[in-house]
C-alpha cells in the first residue's frame, strides 16, 4: 500500500506500534507535541523536531530568507509551548541546492538568530547536505519543564472547557492572499500571521505553572484536526460553538473575498500556532485573571463531552455543521 492510501496519522500509528522503548527515562515518546524524558526527580527534557520544505511549506516567491529562518524556529517553539515548557537549545539540518546564494543562508540564520535572542535559546550544531530538489530546513529543539507541570494531549475530562489563544484562521487566509498574489497587502496582519507566527511560550508557561489546563496542543494542521488529537488521546468528545470562534477584524473583513465558506479557514486552516487547551470550568476565573495581564486574548469555544472522539460543531441556531476537510495532512 502506498503512503497516500495509508495517510499521515495511520503511518505514525504504524511506526509507534513497531517501536519499543529501550530506555527507562522515556516518559512520552511518539504521540505528543514534544517527547518527554526524565532528567532528575523534578525536571524533564522536552524534545521536538519539525521540517519546512520548499514547495510544501513555503515558496521563495512569498517569503524572505529572514522570515523563513524566524518561522522554522517559531514552529518548533510552538511544540515546546504546547507542553508548557521552556525552550533551551536547537540544532539545524539544512538540505540546500548547490546553486543557493550564500547570502540566502546568511539571511536565513539572521532570522533564526532573531528568534533565538527573543526566546533565549542557543544553537548547538546541525548538519548540511546538498539537495537535488529545493530547500529543506529541519530543526530539533530541546526544552525543559518541571515534571508535574508538563501538559499532555491526553488529560481532557468530561465537562472541561475547550479554549484557544489568539485568533484562528488568519494564517490560512494570509496564505490564500499570498497565493492569489495579493502582495499589495504585504503589511496585512493575515499575511504576517502566516509568514511570522508568534509561538505562545509565555502564555503556555503561565498556564502550566498555574495548573490551569488538563490537556494542550498547538494548532499546526487546523483547529478541528488538532483538537481531534486531544479527543482521541483523552478518549473524550467535544462540542464546539461556531459563534464562539475567535475571529480577528481582518478575518471578518477579507474572508468572503478569499474563501467560499466563512468558517472553513478558522475550523480547518493550519499554521496559526495558537494553543488549544482544556480546563476544568472552576479554573475560568484564574484564566481570565491571567490573560488580563497578557496581550493575547483567550476564548472558550466549547466543552468536552463523554462520547469518545465525537466532535460536534454547532451553529448559532444549535444546528450541527458538517466539516468537509478537517485540516492539513501530508498524504
Ligand atoms: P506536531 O504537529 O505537533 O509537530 P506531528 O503531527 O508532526 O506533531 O507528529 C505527531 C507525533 O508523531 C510526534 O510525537 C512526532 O514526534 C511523531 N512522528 C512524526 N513523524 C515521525 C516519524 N517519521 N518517526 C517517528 N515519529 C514521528
Ligand atoms: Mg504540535
Amino acid at each position: 500500500m502506498q503512503l497516500k492510501q495509508v495517510g499521515e496519522f495511520r503511518l505514525i500509528d504504524i511506526i509507534t506500534r513497531q517501536t519499543a522503548r529501550y530506555h527507562p527515562s522515556v516518559i512520552q515518546a511518539i504521540g505528543d507535541d514534544s517527547a518527554v524524558v526524565k532528567m532528575d526527580i523534578k525536571e524533564c527534557l522536552l524534545i521536538t523536531t519539525d521540517i519546512l520544505k520548499e514547495g510544501i511549506h513555503f515558496q521563495q516567491e512569498y517569503t524572505s530568507p529572514y522570515l523563513l529562518g524566524k518561522k522554522c524556529i517559531s514552529i518548533n517553539l510552538s511544540d515546546i509551548a504546547a507542553m508548557g515548557g521552556t525552550p533551551l537549545y536547537y540544532l539545524v539540518s539544512l538540505i540546500v541546492p548547490a546553486s543557493t546564494p550564500s547570502e540566502f543562508v546568511k539571511k536565513l540564520y539572521r532570522g533564526m538568530n532573531t528568534q533565538a535572542k527573543n526566546f533565549k535559546i542557543s544553537l548547538l550544531g546541525g548538519d548540511t547536505i546538498a539537495s537535488q530538489d529545493g530547500i529543506s530546513i529541519a530543526i530539533t529543539l530541546l526544552g525543559k519543564a518541571a515534571k508535574n507541570h508538563v501538559i499532555y494531549r491526553r488529560g481532557a475530562r468530561k465537562r472541561d472547557l475547550v479554549c484557544v489563544t489568539g485568533f484562528i484562521g488568519d494564517s490560512a487566509l494570509g496564505l490564500l492572499m499570498l497565493e492569489k498574489k495579493h502582495f499589495k497587502f504585504n503589511r496585512n496582519s493575515l499575511i504576517r500571521k502566516h509568514l511570522d507566527p508568534i509561538p505562545r511560550i509565555e502564555e503556555a508557561k503561565k498556564i502550566s505553572r498555574l495548573r490551569i489546563a488538563s490537556s494542550m496542543i498547538d494548532i499546526s494542521d487546523g483547529l478541528i484536526s488538532d483538537l481531534r488529537h486531544i479527543l482521541s488521546q483523552s478518549k473524550v468528545g467535544a462540542r464546539i460553538q461556531l459563534s464562539s470562534l475567535p475571529l480577528s477584524r481582518q478575518y471578518k473583513k477579507y474572508c468572503s473575498d478569499l474563501s467560499q465558506e466563512f468558517y472553513q479557514p478558522a475550523l480547518s486552516g493550519g499554521e496559526d500556532y495558537e494553543l488549544i487547551f482544556t480546563m476544568n470550568p472552576r479554573n475560568r476565573l484564574k484564566l481570565e485573571k491571567l490573560f488580563k495581564k497578557l496581550s493575547t486574548p483567550v476564548t472558550c469555544i466549547g466543552e468536552i463531552t463523554e462520547n469518545p472522539e465525537e466532535l460536534i460543531v454547532l451553529d448559532k441556531n444549535g444546528r450541527h455543521i458538517s466539516i468537509e476537510k478537517e485540516g492539513y495532512t501530508h498524504f
